[in-house]
Order: C-alpha cells, then structure tokens, then sequence
C-alpha cells in the first residue's frame, strides 16, 4: 500500500480518537478564554516595560490567567527564565536549604537536571551547597507506592519531584490519574513534603494539571504546550502563593521578586500562546496518534499505541538501530517549514551525556510545540517526535519522515 493510502485508512480508524481529542480542546479552550474575560484583558496589556520592568499589567495578567486556568493560587510566567530547565532549576535552589533531602519519586531526573541536582558532579550544583538527593525508580511503570511511604516515614524528605514526562528514557509517562492517586498517598503520610511536578509536555492534555490534583507547584517551558508556537520564549512556575514568591526572590533579587523583569514587548505573544495552546496540542495529539498508528502498521515498535491513554504529547518510535533512528529525523527535517534543506547529524549538545539528533525546523529555536523530533544515539535508539502547530503541517511532515524510512529499507 502506498503512503497515502496507509494515511488514509489510518485516520479513517481514528476518526473517534480525533473527536475525543477535539472534545477536549473545546473544553481546555473554554477554560482559557474565561480566563481572558475574567481578567479583563484589554489592548493596554499589550504594551512593553523596558529595564527594571516596574508596574508590568500585561505580565502580572498573564500570571492571573495562568493561576486561574491551573486552579493554582500563583503563578510566575517570566521570559527571563531561559527553557524549563532553568525554571526548574531556580525552583530547585529557591525550595532547597542545605542539608535538606530531595526525593525523585520517578526515577532519574531529566538528563540536563543531572548537574543542577549533582548527580553528574557540578561545583555549582545542589550537592555543591549540601543538598542531598535520593530516587526512587518506577516499577513496570508504576510507582513503587510501598517503598515511597515507608522512605516518606523513615526520612525527612523536604521535596519531592515527579516527572510526568518521560524524557529521554524508555518508561511510561505519568496520567494525572495516576499521579492523583500518589499524591493522595503521600499525603497520608507527609502532609508537609513540597510535592514539584515537572510539567513539560503534559499542560492541556487532560482535563485536570497536577497542582489541582494536590501537587504543591508545576513547571514547565513556553516553547512547549503553552506557548502555542507563538512565545518566542520562558517558562511558569505555578501553584502555592508561598512558593511562588519564593522562585521569584530567586529568580530575581531577594526584595525585589517578582515586582521587577520587563517584557520587552512580548506580552501579547505570550498571551496569544496561551489562546492557541489547546489547539496547538490538540493538533501534536493527532499528530502523534496518527504517527503511532502509521509506523505500527510498518512493524515498528511504537510507545504510546494509538489507542493508549496520553499523559503528554510525546510519541516514541523504538528503531533499535541508529540508522533508521537517523534516518527518520533527518525525514522530518526535510517535512519541516524552516531549514528544510539542512540534515541534522547527532551532536554533542550542552547539559546531555549521550549525542543527540535532534530534527527541529521550527520558527522558534528548539521549539518542540512544533514538529521535532529527537533522541539519544544509544540503546534501543529511540526517536522523540512531538508537536504538530497544525495536524496538517504534522502529517505532511511525519509522511516525509515516513519516505525517508522507506527509501532506506528499499
Ligand atoms: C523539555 C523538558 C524539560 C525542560 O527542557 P528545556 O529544553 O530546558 O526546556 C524538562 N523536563 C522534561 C521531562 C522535558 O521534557
């Protein structure tokens, strides 16, 4: 069968999954444009400060839209955080004191974490300052509730962190159901363990974000979910009003916190990103679900399956060689609006162990709200794709990659 034709059928048999993902986006998409009525956002918000950034309307705004939308008493939306991992840094240093214990419940961190926490030795990492770390793994993708309670009872655990996302590893994502259900658990035991929720990927894809469900404070980046391919960059911390206060004065400056940091005109982006968020994801949702179908149908190996509950907009395709790995994300590349004629090569990128492929033509540097896709050249050799700004721009650019797979199996 050719490659249009496989595409054909396949979203004839999603044509339900679609609707489920649209039914959503209708909903997420209610919820944000209360949020703009609620707030009275008005052309004025729009308008820029420069230096220190006193009395911004637009960004103290945009910081009540997005504690609404979350159901979180604050939030911090700031350009000046430079990628989520930098915001999940300066809440990391803003929580932590030393001798304080920090317990990652999913595992090993995000691969650039790993010199912030000092698990790859850094002299200025948490370790350097005396903070102790400590993980607990998943089991066949679950938490290992029993081992969490009992370490929650014979330790005193300051933080913890759960990443919902997989990351660069070959585990599951975290539904928010499941992570309800833990946090319930911990709760039980430790009613005062801040509980941070690496957030990255997961924002509008279900009804529910984690700091409703009991987490203490989400984060993640404006080059993915929430920024809707239009915030050119930054990140949120959201949830307890304490906590919050506390990541800005480290953000910032002790006393001066969250009051200063201009916008420098990017406030309208920032809001227009959050307006096209439900659908940018909606459109990564189908995008991943028919790449899901499309390379199952090819004999690869492909986690999630189309049919599999979603915790974030990640599909993997497990290639078990560099090749083909290689291969497919050069594909998308060459799928993608901008530097389509280039061909991404794995490379030793800053904050990564392993070298990388990482197939991005986006409008934003490194943008994975639109097409990407991306992983590790080491074992199973296992392709990243996310985004989608458009279910259409995702399926030409995934039939791309698909060509390219094909060429070479030819
Ligand atoms: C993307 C991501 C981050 C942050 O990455 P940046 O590129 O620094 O924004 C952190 N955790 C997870 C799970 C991610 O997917």
């Amino acid at each position: 069968m050719n490659i249009d034709d496989l595409i054909k059928e396949s979203e004839m048999e999603l044509k339900d999954k679609f609707k489920e993902i649209d039914d959503l986006a209708f909903r997420t998409s209610e919820k944000v444009l209360n949020a703009f009525r609620n707030n009275n956002v008005s052309q004025a918000h729009f308008n820029s400060t420069t230096g220190y950034g006193y009395d911004d309307l637009g960004r103290d705004t945009i910081e009540k839209m997005y504690a609404e939308i979350f159901g979180c008493e604050d939030a911090l939306v700031r350009s000046q955080f430079i990628s989520g991992s930098h915001a999940l840094t300066v809440a990391l240093f803003a929580f932590l004191r030393p001798g304080d214990l920090m317990l990652s419940i999913t595992g090993i961190p995000y691969d650039t974490l790993h010199e912030v926490i000092g698990i790859i030795p850094n002299n200025s990492s948490l370790a350097s300052f005396g903070i102790k770390y400590d993980q607990i793994d998943l089991v066949n993708n679950e938490f290992d509730e029993a081992k969490i309670i009992e370490y929650l009872q014979n330790h005193d655990v300051k933080l913890i962190e759960i990443q919902r996302s997989k990351g660069y590893s070959s585990r599951k994502s975290i539904t928010i159901d499941k992570l309800e259900k833990i946090i319930n658990s911990i709760r039980k035991v430790d009613k005062k363990v801040i509980i941070m929720v690496d957030n990255c990927y997961c924002e509008f894809v279900a009804d529910k974000e984690p700091v409703a469900v009991g987490a203490d404070v989400m984060i993640g980046s404006l080059i993915k979910n929430l920024g809707g391919g239009i915030a050119p960059n930054g990140a949120y911390i959201a949830g307890r009003k304490d906590l919050i206060e506390l990541a800005a004065e480290r953000l910032t400056v002790p006393g001066e916190g969250r009051e200063v940091g201009p916008t420098l005109g990017i406030n309208k982006q920032i809001a227009q990103g959050l307006f096209f968020a439900p659908s940018a994801v909606a459109s990564s949702l189908k995008t991943a679900v028919l790449t899901s179908m499309l390379l199952e149908k090819l004999s690869y190996n492909v986690e999630p399956r189309w049919n599999e509950p979603r915790a974030d907009i990640v599909q993997n395709i497990i290639f078990g060689n560099p090749n083909n790995l290689i291969r497919y994300c050069q594909g998308i590349q060459m799928g993608s609006p901008i530097d389509a004629f280039a061909v991404p090569q794995p490379w030793d990128m800053p904050g990564y162990e392993d070298k990388v492929i990482m197939a991005s033509g986006s409008f934003t540097q490194g943008s994975s709200i639109e097409l990407s896709c991306d992983g590790p050249i080491r074992e199973p050799y296992i392709a990243y794709q996310q985004g989608g700004l458009t279910y259409e721009y995702g399926k030409l650019g995934v039939k791309r990659a698909i060509e390219e797979l094909m060429k070479k199996d030819n």
